[in-house]
């Protein structure tokens, strides 16, 4: 005895449900219809799409999407550092101490390996 999806038990051969007159599927068949479907399909992904990805290049002195090529970082660098060397030369290293630190926090991320491919 086969059961409806609503629950009913369908006597056999029954052309439909008693309860709900939903037609009964035959799971077998419908298995068979799911397989035809993909044996006919002739799609197959383009070769762009199935290639292995290149290794990623990590680089403390390239640019990349998320990092400044060297000239910047120069740039960042000398005018962090050089504002910090005046700060502590005029108000000496004890007031400069927060700045000091926020300027290596600073140095650390503006020149740590980024991933620039
Ligand atoms: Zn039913």
């Amino acid at each position: 005895m086969e059961s409806c999806s609503c629950g009913a038990l369908l006597p056999e051969n029954a052309a439909w449900c008693p309860i709900c007159f939903k037609a009964p599927v035959d799971g077998d068949d419908l298995l068979d219809e799911l397989h035809d479907t993909f044996r006919k399909t002739t799609w197959s992904p383009s070769e762009a799409l199935t290639a292995p990805s290149a290794p990623p290049v990590h680089s403390r002195w390239q640019s990349g999407p998320r990092s400044f090529g060297l000239r910047v970082k120069l740039a960042i660098s000398f005018v962090s550092i050089g504002i910090t060397a005046l700060g502590a030369m005029s108000f000496g290293f004890f007031f400069v101490a927060p700045w000091i630190i926020a300027t290596a926090l600073l140095m650390y991320a503006t020149w740590t390996r980024e991933r620039v491919r």
